[in-house]
């Protein structure tokens, strides 16, 4: 039994609008947000860390890094935006699959 909360979501069974998917990423608002605008990129397959990466999870990851750049316009981040990606207890992770914080929309506290 998988309880991965983002699997859920990426199955359906919880539902969140996808704001942009295709076959190794999805892109979903944050419940809670830390700015004006905050969305988790979040790879399709579930994976904890940055540790535990396949040689194929490198490249999908740069390939997900570089689709930021070309989302961020329609996501109402053409002034800029900050990627952050949690890793374990003393970042606050609390999501054990693999996703990244897209933050923005307004200036952010350095
Ligand atoms: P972490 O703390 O693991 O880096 O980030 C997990 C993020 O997932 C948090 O910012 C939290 O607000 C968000 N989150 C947790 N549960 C849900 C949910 O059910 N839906 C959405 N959209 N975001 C969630
Ligand atoms: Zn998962």
């Amino acid at each position: 039994m998988n309880d991965c909360i983002f699997c859920k979501i990426r199955d359906g069974i919880i539902p969140s609008e996808k704001l942009y998917e295709d076959e190794e990423v999805f892109v979903i608002r944050d419940i809670e947000p830390k700015a004006k605008y905050h969305y988790l990129m979040i790879p399709k397959r579930h994976f904890k860390l940055l540790s535990e990466m396949t040689k194929e999870d490198e490249a999908m990851l740069s390939r997900a890094l570089a689709k930021i750049p070309t989302l961020a316009p329609g996501l109402g981040l053409e002034n800029g935006y900050r990627i952050i990606i949690n890793q374990g207890d003393d970042a606050g992770q609390t999501v054990f699959h693999l996703h990244i914080h897209i933050l923005g929309g307004e200036k952010l506290p350095v």
